[in-house]
């Protein structure tokens, strides 16, 4: 036996670890999506002082395994659409958890080739799966924040680099003004990641959007003229709310004519690029220069997940890369870090090399179709009882669903409001399934969305009876209030 187990109970608890995990995902299925336990509950279940001696780590598993129940939402099932959540596969986690054995960590490529060369594996069937260019060059991220970040840093520097200021070196104060022009609707973390680059969050142009919240390419297009100087465009491809496309056909030659760098938050709707019967959507996406998207949404791959995207990979490892003497380069080989912005890390690759070995092209894009049919046939589902609206074009995943007090819609925008918020209070009380209200276009919505591999036909059916339970019990309360 190694000197890494000792003589304590450690390899014990490796097992008994696997054994927890199985249990819980054996009755995942079954459980409530309610969440009974509060960080009160965890807190007094796991806290205290810390012990003076050692303690047994099979004791410490089942401890943290007992202290878990009922305080995580069981998102690797099939009935949680609250947030844009997927799943995992089980040798997604298989992988992981040999990647924590090995303590991959692929910062530099002289201590451990094996997690850069499946990085390097990983990164061509990424870029063939989202049919984007085969030379681009791929970080593997956290997430599609941190992949945002890269992408709008590798386009900071590339745009300052044009006018000769090496924004590496000098940083962007003083710098020549760079135009960030963005959608209405980008997500959060677009602008978050604009923070981190220092070009900021509330200076952008914002351009307006259409009923589908994808950006008009007109209003784009007035936008781009009336600018010049360097200029970094952020696109979308997959509304947090409606799932639309922003019109890549359009703008992307625009930005090209206006020497603009576009960059493109694809965290999940690029993966409509996968399935043949969704990819025309996102036509001419592959003009952009750079791309951020998820791994541990659409994919369903374990946290954390996501792939930072740069055409010119130059500009990529420019604003990214670390170097030291005592990092020495591996001549013609990968070094991950140069791609992204940490350099200790997990070895994030390997669990996504094996998930997509197990699911292959078809599986991925299997995945991606089935779960846009999910929401459309909730929307059919939902939306054949009187009273009930579905607000977008359900182009993808995405459903956004408004609740009316009467069977004509004709209430109030705020009585609709209230009433969709109990509406979803109510499903949230049955524990059948996770939905979530969010503000859209001025309304209180349920947004309604799939990217959970485990979903099946049955989870849909039951959580619209679910809903359509709870709306009918919220009309029947409001018309005794009434009465
Ligand atoms: C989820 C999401 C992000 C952020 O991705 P993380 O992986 O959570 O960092 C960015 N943009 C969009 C459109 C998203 O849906």
């Amino acid at each position: 036996m190694s000197e890494f187990f000792g003589d304590g109970d450690g390899a014990a608890s490796l097992a008994r670890a696997y054994e927890r995990a199985r249990d819980y995902l054996e009755k995942v299925d079954d459980l409530s999506l309610k969440l009974t336990t509060t960080q009160a509950d965890i807190r007094a279940r796991l806290g205290g002082p810390l012990n003076e001696e050692a303690q047994s780590s099979v004791e410490i598993v089942d401890a943290l395994a007992d202290a878990a129940e009922g305080a995580i939402a069981p998102t690797v099932g099939g009935r949680f659409f609250a947030y844009v959540i997927g799943g995992s596969y089980p040798v997604g986690m298989a992988a992981d958890w040999l990647n924590v054995a090995w303590d991959d960590t692929p910062g530099t490529p002289l201590v451990t080739p094996f997690g850069h060369a499946v990085e390097a594996i990983v990164a061509q069937w990424v870029l063939d799966l989202l049919d984007l260019p085969r030379d681009a060059s791929l970080g593997v991220t956290t997430g599609a924040t941190m992949a945002n970040f890269v992408g709008i840093a590798a386009g900071r520097h590339a745009v300052l680099k044009r006018i000769g200021w090496d924004v590496e070196a000098d940083g962007p104060i003083g710098a020549p003004p760079i135009t960030v022009i963005v959608g209405e609707e980008a997500h959060p973390t677009l602008l978050s990641a604009l923070r981190f680059a220092g070009l900021g969050a509330k200076r952008n142009i914002c351009v307006a959007v259409d009923d589908n919240g994808a950006m008009r390419a007109d209003a784009f297009e007035e936008a781009l003229a009336n600018v010049d100087g360097p200029i970094l465009v952020c696109a979308q491809s997959g509304n947090i709310n409606s799932g639309a496309q922003d019109p890549f056909e359009k703008i992307a030659p625009l930005c090209r004519d206006a020497g603009a760098w576009l960059h493109v938050d694809g965290a999940f709707g690029l993966w409509a690029r996968a399935a043949p019967d969704l990819a025309g959507s996102v036509a001419g996406v592959e003009l952009a220069d750079s791309w951020s998207t998820d791994a541990h949404k659409w994919l369903n791959t374990p946290y954390d997940a996501g792939f930072a995207i740069v055409r010119d990979a130059e500009a990529h490892v420019g604003a990214m890369a670390a170097r030291a003497s005592y990092l020495p380069q591996a001549e013609g080989a990968r070094d991950c870090s140069h791609f992204v912005p940490e350099l200790s890390r997990r070895g994030r690759a390997t669990p996504i090399y094996a998930t997509l070995r197990a699911i292959g092209r078809k599986g991925v894009s299997e995945t991606v179709s089935r779960c846009c049919a999910h929401a459309r046939k909730m929307r059919d589902l939902l939306t054949s009882r009187a009273g009930v609206e579905c607000l977008n074009d359900v182009v993808l995943n995405q459903a956004a669903f408004v609740f009316h007090p009467d069977d004509d819609a004709a209430s109030s925008v705020e009585a609709a409001n209230a009433f969709t918020k109990d509406v979803v209070a109510r499903v949230m009380e049955t524990g059948v399934c996770w939905v979530q209200t969010s503000e859209w276009r001025g309304r209180t919505i349920m947004r309604f969305s799939v990217c959970n591999r485990s979903t099946t036909d049955e989870d849909i059916q039951r959580s619209a009876d679910a809903i359509l339970s709870a709306y009918e019990e919220a009309r029947r309360a409001l018309a005794e209030a009434e009465a």
